[in-house]
């Protein structure tokens, strides 16, 4: 696994002339967690979950560039709560298309967006920025993590993980809940306020059809308190299980659309 920030451009000519370089472009946000998390969690969250894919897609012979994250996306539903920064998706949309455009342009034409936030206009954008690739015919270009389509993110994030819970109310943990505290406690534990999670009173209680279809926005649903569920059922072991499970999840996605690079120029 290479970082493109971190290579020199020979490297990025070898890598295309090879034919099996998958780039993954990791997204996220900036947008409130909670008291307890950052506002970075979804970026980061991306980042992990990227370089925990990245195995696996090895092993079945791609050679795998993670490309700068994009720290930014469209966080409406948060967007009262101090720090949390949005953009219009028009934005988001143009500026994954343009890095989509420039790593063609060298031979990078193999591109997995991997979001980290679920929002329904930033999911959008991200999936039209896809449609203008495979339009212009720059790239082959997957969506995964957070998708248009719930079957297949699904597949990434809850196939094996919601056994893991230790929530009364599994079916409600959610943004700022359990798996983001878990992740965060294991991933980047430094971000967390541990010393404020065992005053968090869980938040089961909120209109579910409200928070799925973003109608109602994150201050009005939580009372406040900006997150859904049990931050205090989170633990790092927890969170290095679910980084385990959704790199696996991810690759094995991007493998069923794709297969290994051998079978690249017999599929089209
Ligand atoms: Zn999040």
């Amino acid at each position: 696994m290479l970082h493109l920030d971190q290579i020199p451009f020979p490297e990025v000519e070898r890598l295309a002339r090879s034919e099996k370089a998958l780039v993954i472009l990791p997204v996220g946000v900036v947008e409130e967690h909670g008291a307890h998390l950052p506002l970075g969690l979804d970026s980061f969250a991306a980042e992990v979950y990227g370089e925990s894919a990245a195995p696996h897609l090895e092993e079945s012979g791609y050679e795998v560039v993670i490309a700068p994250t994009i720290g930014y996306g469209v966080a409406r539903a948060a967007i009262d709560f101090p720090g949390t920064l949005s953009l219009e998706p028009e934005t988001l949309k143009s500026l994954v298309a343009d890095i989509g455009r420039s790593l063609a342009r060298h031979g990078l034409n193999r591109l997995v967006i991997l979001n980290g936030h679920r929002d329904l206009g930033h999911m959008k954008a991200l999936d039209d920025a896809r449609a203008i690739l495979v339009e212009e015919k720059v790239s082959q270009v997957l969506c995964v993590g957070f998708t248009v389509d719930p079957a297949l993110t699904a597949a990434c994030y809850r196939e094996g993980v919601r056994e893991l819970s230790r929530s009364a109310r599994p079916d409600r943990e959610g943004h700022g809940g359990e798996w983001e505290t878990s992740l965060a406690l294991h991933a980047f534990p430094g971000t967390v306020k541990r010393e404020i999670i065992d005053q968090l009173e869980p938040n089961f209680d909120y209109d579910v059809d409200a928070f799925q279809r973003e109608t109602k926005d994150y201050g009005t649903l939580t009372g406040g308190r900006g997150y859904f569920g049990s931050p205090q059922s989170a633990s790092a072991e927890t969170g290095g299980k679910i980084v385990e499970i959704r790199g696996r999840n991810i690759a094995r996605v991007i493998l069923n659309a794709w297969g290994p690079p051998e079978k690249r120029q017999e599929r089209g």
